[in-house]
């Protein structure tokens, strides 16, 4: 065994990482040692401007105070305790979810420990309705899991895995029509992200999730909205559905949740919904436990302290601006709500940004080969987002210079 040395080189490190770990993600961009607010540092010591917020996980940035005291607070007391027991921060987490997602009376939170899990729960949901049938979206990630899988569309990702469960089938995005056609008696649930973050910040229309509100409730369907992404005041609002006016029957939620920490959660809306998984028909070790849910509970509560949803969509608009008065001839616009962001490219350039933006200190993620996804932390300001508005030209130039 090689213990590490705080000398130690990134190019050593990612050796060691090459020769231990299962090499599902590709060898990793960076070894990162620390961070603070919306930056990171490498092992070198260089800094970067963290417009990948861990996929949208780090609401509150790195190190945020509050955080830190709250698990540090935990730890101290009790981590885990099993869901034998329950703790008071579990059941305050569970209100004040209820409370933000303004779930009625008779609703419900299981927690789990990330977005895929949450799925899981939501796919088990739906299966005590006694019919199987799901119907998801075109473009759509739910995760990796192979229930969660057979939800997500792309074939990259499925394929090596088939068959997954069965009766799931995929509709365009957005298409009311198309959603009408695929939802009958035998269909359990429909599965929609308001905001398809994978496939570069797609908004779903107003509209849509209404329709998909109307073609679920006739046919006695679950309608299951996807806020692993756009939860928790990444779009603005506490979450994505928030803006359409729809009462979902389940949301699922992760990633910004434990602001770092492991946590996901399905809400159920109402009693009939929450009735539906009774005491041994689901579980999880680790779900909800103490520690996790300080942190959620810290989260939630500096997001409302510091009024960070009308900061998100002020950053977000101020980004949106920013962009189109650059009047790029290589970009084509910019797509998504509040933080969930992604410049479109008029080519496929997005991957070579992405190195040239490293190299000058900016992390953004290319999510689509011409659109650059930004998910910063919610605490970003606008002097943050203008420096890298500021050097995107630059990196285009680069990326352009780069690529034959
Ligand atoms: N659902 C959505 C909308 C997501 O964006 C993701 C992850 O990106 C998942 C589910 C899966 O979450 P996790 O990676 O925590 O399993």
């Amino acid at each position: 065994m090689t213990t590490s040395d705080s000398t130690e080189s990134q190019q050593a490190v990612l050796h060691r990482y090459a020769r231990s770990l299962i090499t599902v993600f590709g060898a990793p961009q960076l070894v990162l040692e620390r961070g603070d607010g919306a930056w990171v540092w490498d092992t070198d010591g260089k800094r970067y401007l963290d417009l990948v917020g861990g996929i949208a996980v780090n609401a509150l940035g790195h190190n945020h105070p509050a955080l830190v005291a709250a698990v540090s607070k935990q730890v101290g007391e009790m981590a885990h305790i099993s869901n034998f027991y329950t703790s008071r921060v579990q059941v305050e987490l569970a209100e004040r979810i209820l409370e933000i997602a303004q779930a009625p009376e008779g609703s419900g939170v299981f927690f789990a420990n990330s977005g895929a899990e949450a799925i899981e729960a939501a796919i088990k949901l739906s299966r005590r309705t006694c019919r199987t049938g799901i119907v998801a979206a075109e473009g759509a990630f739910h995760g990796r899991t192979t229930g969660a899988l057979a939800l997500t569309h792309k074939a990259a990702y499925r394929d090596p895995f088939t068959p997954l469960i069965p009766d799931v089938s995929h509709v365009p995005y957005n298409d009311p029509e198309a959603l009408r056609a695929a939802v009958t008696s035998d269909t359990a649930a429909v599965v929609l992200e308001p905001i398809q973050g994978e496939a570069g910040a797609i908004v779903a229309d107003p509209a849509y999730l209404q329709a998909a509100r109307e073609i679920t409730t006739a046919a006695g369907a679950l309608l299951i909205i996807d806020e692993v992404q756009t939860g928790v005041g990444r779009t603005g609002d506490w979450f994505g559905f928030q803006s359409s006016g729809i009462v979902p029957d389940a949301i699922t939620l992760a990633k910004g949740l434990g602001g770092g920490l492991p946590i996901g959660a399905l809400v159920t809306f109402g009693p009939a919904v929450t009735g539906l998984l009774t005491a041994g028909q689901h579980g999880s070790t680790f779900g909800g436990n103490p520690l996790v849910a300080a942190a959620g509970l810290s989260v939630l509560a500096t997001i409302e302290a510091d009024s960070l949803l009308d900061h998100v969509t002020e950053m977000g608009e101020h980004l949106v601006g920013a962009v189109e008065a650059l009047g790029h001839p290589d970009i084509e616009g910019v797509r998504g709500r509040g933080l969930l962001r992604a410049i479109v490219l008029r080519s496929d350039l997005s991957a070579a940004v992405a190195a040239a933006g490293r190299e000058a200190g900016f992390l953004i993620n290319p999510v689509a080969p011409n659109a650059i996804r930004l998910v910063p932390p919610l605490v970003v300001t606008s002097d943050e987002l203008d420096l890298f508005v500021a050097a995107l030209p630059a990196l285009i130039a680069t990326a352009k210079e780069s690529t034959p």
